[in-house]
């Protein structure tokens, strides 16, 4: 039977409409989304509008299955987002994240987690425990998978790093401060800084400790998930010797002095994009481990009718994640 998406049609506006549940095709599955994070890279299609249904941070349940899978109907679980091909030399090596010959986006050009239904090629469905709410599921996609990917950066360059500086917490920066936290160790120190007090005080309730850029210590890594110049800029003249950046998700350029930024110091700067499929097994058992730790970071719940108050809470600043639930 038919259900409601939720369609970002530009000017900052959703709109709704009905879709009708699709069939999977060989090797596919059709999910029923449940639960949808919103993202920072949404805002190009809330202000600009899309064609597709967004929605790149879905969990959901299996309610078809095509010829060829062997995913059970019924498995909850979350959608990957890129549609890797699986056979690259990328994705021989695990780094799905950056196929050679990837086939599409889940959620930005394949319909996604804002709609009724996604159809998803089996490899990119990750199946979920029952005991995870789907709200939370999602936090196996950019708010684990995409920070966790991005210390893994760091700690190629620089294994056993004891101290980690992030560039804006927003829900990225959020996400590498409590993937650091969960997986260093409470006590592991993570300096923060922001424009915004609120992310401040809230990162500073997960266990940061906020600074300001200029007072920060050198420290062995530093990830910036700001993506503005300057914070880059700041963040790089704060590695100590053999200190390493990452910078996660896209944003502006960098200039690099090489002799004394990098030479000197024998200093790496790095990009992190997504994460690798694989990664999702290891974040899920962080996950069942550490379930209330995790749902804290999402502070905001909308029904899907609400779709346009969840953007406007999201862009409004003051929220950790803001997930969109859908009744079965
Ligand atoms: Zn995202
Ligand atoms: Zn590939």
């Amino acid at each position: 039977m038919a259900k409601t998406a939720a369609v970002l049609v530009g000017g900052g506006r959703v709109d709704f409409r009905e879709v009708e549940p699709p069939e999977p095709g060989d090797g596919e599955l059709v999910v029923r989304c449940r639960a949808n994070a919103i993202c920072g890279s949404d805002r190009g299609a809330f202000a600009g509008g899309a064609e597709v249904v967004q929605g790149h941070e879905a969990a959901g349940e299996v309610i078809a299955a095509g010829a060829g899978t062997s995913t059970a109907v019924g498995t909850r679980g979350v959608v990957y987002l890129m549609v890797f091909c699986g056979e690259c030399r990328s994705c021989r090596a695990g780094a799905t994240n950056v196929c050679l010959a990837k086939q599409g986006d889940m959620g930005f050009n394949r319909a996604g987690g804002l709609g009724p239904y996604e159809v998803v090629d089996e490899r990119v469905f990750f199946a979920v425990d029952e005991r995870v709410p789907f709200a939370t599921a999602t936090a196996l996609l950019d708010l684990m998978g995409t920070s966790g990917h991005a210390l893994d950066r760091a700690l190629l360059l620089r294994p056993g790093i004891e101290d980690l500086y992030v560039a804006g917490v927003g829900p990225v920066g959020l996400g590498v401060l409590l993937m650091a936290k969960l997986r260093f160790g409470a006590d592991f120190p993570v300096y923060v800084s922001d424009p915004s007090p609120w992310r401040l005080d809230f990162a500073a309730g997960l266990g940061a400790m906020p600074v300001q850029p200029e007072d920060l210590p050198l420290v062995d890594a530093a990830v910036d998930a700001s993506g503005r110049s300057e914070a880059r800029q700041a963040a790089v003249r704060k590695l100590g010797r053999r200190g390493v950046l990452v910078c996660v998700g896209h944003g502006q350029g960098l200039e690099l002095e090489v002799s004394p930024d990098l030479v000197a110091n024998e200093a790496g700067v790095i990009g992190s994009e997504y994460f690798p499929y694989a990664d999702l097994a290891t974040n899920h058992e962080i996950l069942l481990a550490n379930l209330d730790e995790v749902s804290r970071v999402i502070t905001h719940t909308f029904d899907l009718s609400e779709t346009q108050a969840a953007f406007e809470a999201f862009l409004g600043g003051e929220t950790g994640k803001v997930v969109v639930t859908q009744d079965a």
